[in-house]
């Protein structure tokens, strides 16, 4: 019997190919238009790709992605101050896979309070030993109306339980409280040119694509109020070329990374 696929979003069994070649075993739910993987690595194939990403190397220079490195991390932490903490009247953050800590520590050096939450083993243990403080193991760890601000930096693409890992979000957070999240866009420029052999789709953790249609449908549909576009990106502090470019990529929908602030 040919196995079902349904879309983790919509719930539609209706879905295309996307690539041809290349990462050819991402579909696309012709319903709501999340890009999924065909088949999940398991568990034990996700902590073996993990382990060998997230080497100490890597995790001490920050060199594990250009979106979550430590230069990004700075700028994601001035802009939210700037952007969504004033308007809040306790400000407490939770980082939503908090990785090794970093922005958990920044928000705490800047005098917010903050927490974060990882499942992997290791990264906590980092956190632990070189940060002075521990990161949540598990959603179901997490307080209920506890938080003004959730992050979720270049996260959701690798959740195998996205929805629920949503429906946890949503419950920490509090009423009027606001769900940050930033994620590769599989309509930016980099990822029409070089479509199956785009850097994001070619990493195995990546189990989900987005692009601005589909992350708000899957955030309305998670509960959400309201979805607003944010123009930001971390480069477009490296000087006015940069800043432009950032800018007429995100005016015509093409940049590489989507942010957007969801509202419980
Ligand atoms: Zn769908």
């Amino acid at each position: 019997m040919r196995n079902v696929i349904i879309c983790a979003v919509c719930s539609s069994t209706e879905h295309a190919r996307v690539f041809s070649e290349g990462e050819t075993d991402f579909l696309i739910c012709q319903n709501c238009g999340l890009m999924f993987r065909e088949r999940f690595p398991a568990m034990t194939e996700l902590t073996a790709i993990y382990a060998t990403h997230y080497q100490a190397g890597n995790i001490v220079s920050g060199r594990t992605e250009q979106e979550s490195g430590e230069y990004a991390l700075e700028a994601y932490c001035r802009f939210l101050q700037r952007r969504l903490l004033p308007a809040a009247s306790i400000s407490r953050v939770l980082d939503y896979g908090a990785g090794t800590g970093r922005l958990v520590e920044l928000f705490r050096a800047a005098g917010i309070q903050a927490d974060g939450i990882e499942v992997a083993p290791d990264a906590r243990r980092y956190c632990l030993k070189n940060r002075g403080f521990d990161l949540f193991a598990s959603s179901n760890l997490l307080p209920e109306n506890a938080y003004e601000v959730v992050t979720m930096i270049e996260i959701i693409e690798h959740l195998p339980n996205l929805m629920s890992d949503l429906a946890a979000v949503r419950k920490t957070l509090r009423q009027g409280g606001v769900l940050f999240v930033t994620t590769p866009n599989r309509l930016g420029l980099r990822a029409r040119m070089q479509k199956g052999y785009w850097r994001e789709a070619r990493k195995k953790f990546h189990l989900f694509l987005f692009d601005r249609a589909s992350i708000e449908q899957m955030l309305l549909r998670a509960g959400f109020a309201r979805v607003d576009w944010v123009r930001f990106s971390p480069l477009q502090n490296s000087g006015f070329p940069f800043w432009l470019y950032g800018r007429a990529c995100q005016c015509l929908g093409v940049s590489g990374t989507l942010a957007v602030i969801a509202r419980r």
